[in-house]
């Protein structure tokens, strides 16, 4: 059995190394290595799959994020609210830019934003919402895009973690995760679900007016060259991502039912056991497994890790402590009651090996392994 990896890129390589190689030498000819053809046609065909009107592509996730908040208009001072349990790159670009992020609890059995909670912090600054669609389904976006309207507020969806999940709407339609906001970001670093070969991220819209402002702000506050209207960053995708990712991007689907067909695995593998809870799939959004992450109970969780470890099976813990409890955003306003779900799972989650390329040798051993833990 092939050494089972947390993420395994170097197998998914193999599947179409051939397609990368040429590709490769042939943009390094072309010697178009910023703005070239291949973002250019990579923006189109993500514009396509995503069936929005603007994707402006960027260096990062990071850089997506806060290019978005930079398009909003913000004051400092004004409030954004998110998730205490994420990756912290959502809440560092709101104090980056001197807003002010509120950390609100998530739901227990799916760990995306709750939307009680949302409502429950909303003041008079409040001014834009980031829903995170963590481990790659979406957050509560009926519910979320009822508030920002009651409300007047942005959304801006961080779909880092869920590029290709859907979003069903009680009346049926059906949106890609990432279009339903006012903007939508995500990122192309290596482990994510549509990942290119070093850093990459993009911005979507269907707004013209916050499109034509979002291409100024990665570009220096230029929306005539030489001439800076804003401050501005620079953040670009590069060429050679870019092409990695036309490649990648029509295997996409392909590339999510295969975690998916991994999840189902798992999930079978694991019924009746009481200690352990498989991750939720909500009905309203189709879940494409950035994570696979396990609730278990009654258990030292560490423990577990170790003796998987021990296996030689990889897992791990996203994420183990809570937003509010680092030190880059602690608050005085925040107590650990104020996040009673997060509290908890950050002791009980743990995610199991995911990628494209689990074989069913490997998938059984690591099942194997988890029960024969639980014996
Ligand atoms: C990965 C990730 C980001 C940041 O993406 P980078 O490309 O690494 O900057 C932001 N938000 C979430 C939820 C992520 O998982």
């Amino acid at each position: 059995m092939q050494k089972i990896q947390m993420v395994d890129l170097f197998n998914q390589y193999q599947q179409i190394k051939n397609k990368v190689d040429q590709k490769m030498i042939e943009v390094v000819e072309s010697s178009a290595y910023i703005n070239g053809p291949e973002v250019k046609s990579f923006q189109a065909e993500l514009e396509s799959y995503l069936d929005v009107p603007h994707v402006i592509p960027c260096g990062n996730g990071t850089d997506a994020l806060q290019i978005a908040l930079m398009a909003l208009d913000l004051k400092p001072g004004d409030e954004v609210i998110t998730a205490d349990f994420t990756f912290a790159a959502t809440v560092e670009v709101i104090d980056l830019l001197k807003l002010k992020s509120v950390l609100v609890d998530v739901y227990n059995d799916d760990f995306t934003i709750n939307t009680e909670a949302i409502e429950a912090a909303i003041t008079d600054k409040t001014k834009a919402i980031i829903p995170v669609h963590l481990f790659g389904q979406c957050a509560n976006m009926d519910e979320i895009m009822r508030i920002a309207v009651e409300h007047d507020l942005y959304v801006v969806e961080d779909t880092a973690q869920a590029i290709g999940s859907t979003y069903t709407f009680p009346d049926g339609t059906e949106r890609k995760a990432g279009t339903m906001g006012h903007i939508g970001t995500t990122s192309f670093f290596p482990s994510k679900n549509l990942g290119c070969y070093g850093d990459g991220g993009a911005i979507f819209t269907s707004d013209d007016d916050l499109a034509h402002r979002i291409r100024g702000i990665v570009n220096h506050g230029m929306y005539e060259r030489y001439y800076h209207d804003e401050v501005g960053v620079n953040s670009r995708l590069d060429s050679l991502q870019a092409a990695i990712l036309r490649i990648k991007l029509p295997l996409l689907d392909e590339y999510n039912a295969k975690r998916r067909a991994a999840a189902d695995f798992y999930d079978n593998a694991f019924k009746g056991f009481d200690n352990i809870e498989t991750p939720k799939r909500r009905e309203d959004s189709h879940h494409v497994f950035h994570q696979y992450t396990l609730k278990v109970k009654n258990v030292d969780r560490n423990a577990l890790q170790k003796f998987l470890g021990e296996k030689n099976i990889p897992a791990m813990i996203y994420y183990p402590v809570p937003l509010h409890k680092q030190k880059a955003y602690t608050s005085d306003d925040y107590s650990d009651d104020q996040f009673p779900v997060t509290m908890e799972l950050i002791d009980q989650v743990i995610s199991l090996p995911m990628h494209t390329e689990l074989s069913e040798e490997q998938l059984t051993y690591i099942t194997d392994s988890v029960k024969e833990f639980f014996k």
